[in-house]
């Protein structure tokens, strides 16, 4: 919900379920829930704090904790006030306890730690930074509307990105004591019945569809229900019964890209198990 802001309100992109923002009946609901007297002074504030603090070079910052601090003293007066208005909207109009919320930055959950409604649960998804590196260099339309395009990175900048965000993401949930878990990718398209089964069993409780112990898992089969993401990988669109497939299409291909990143990776690529 990081992006609710900016790729929001402001450009109105598509929600995942298929209308745009501000015509999602989901959002439309929440808003008029939560935010009867939001001003646009005040989104107006938020939208330029957080284009100030959200882009992810700069996640570095979150691993000192007097710039932790700062990240959360220049906010908006208003803005955790608003940000626990928003969950608690989206509690209400979805019914349930637990809200999955998808955002990838480290500084976005440093922010919610400190709103009081909101019990932060860190789920860290890794990847092997080679897949990563392929997958941020090809070109792909983020919206169906083709009026965005997934952002693209060389070798070099894909794998120092990928150093920064998965250490500011460890190290902020450790600083802050958050209950944190870590999955893999590949261990999770492997096996998403015992992966999903054991989130569902701790952090994410009553979250996700209802049909299936593990959440509409049947094998490598999942049932995708409508949800209300707003910005992300195109695959945010898919809806109805989807298959669990990796994608190693990074493995073939210029063996020179793999290597730079896999140099550049190495302490935190082997801690991840990546050899
Ligand atoms: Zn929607």
């Amino acid at each position: 919900m990081g992006g609710i802001w900016t790729q929001g309100l402001i450009e109105d992109r598509l929600c995942s379920c298929g209308t745009r923002f501000s015509c999602c009946p989901f959002w439309q609901a929440v808003g008029s829930t939560s935010f009867s007297s939001l001003g646009t002074h005040d989104i107006e504030a938020i939208v330029r704090y957080v284009r100030s603090v959200f882009p992810a070079r700069k996640m570095w910052r979150l691993l000192s904790c007097r710039t932790r601090r700062k990240l959360v003293s220049s906010a908006p007066a208003n803005f955790l006030d608003i940000t626990a208005r928003l969950y608690q909207g989206m509690r209400t109009v979805s019914t349930r306890q637990v809200v999955v919320d998808s955002s990838k930055l480290a500084t976005y959950f440093v922010l919610l730690a400190h709103v009081s409604v909101v019990d932060v649960h860190v789920i860290h998804l890794v990847r092997d930074p080679r897949a990563v590196a392929h997958s941020w260099r090809r070109p792909r339309v983020a919206d169906p509307d083709g009026r965005s395009t997934m952002p693209r990175f060389g070798a070099i900048k894909s794998a120092v990105l990928w150093l920064i965000m998965n250490v500011a993401v460890e190290w902020a949930a450790r600083r802050l004591d958050l209950p944190y878990v870590r999955v893999r990718y590949e261990d999770l398209v492997e096996d998403p019945a015992r992966i999903v089964g054991g989130l569902r069993s701790g952090v994410l409780g009553d979250a996700g569809p209802d049909a299936g112990e593990a959440g509409g898992l049947v094998e490598e089969n999942v049932d995708l229900g409508v949800v209300h993401s707003i910005s992300g990988n195109p695959m945010r669109f898919r809806q109805g019964r989807t298959s669990i497939v990796g994608d190693a299409d990074w493995k073939v291909g210029p063996r020179g890209r793999r290597v730079i990143v896999a140099a550049i990776t190495l302490p935190l690529r082997w801690r991840y198990g990546y050899r």
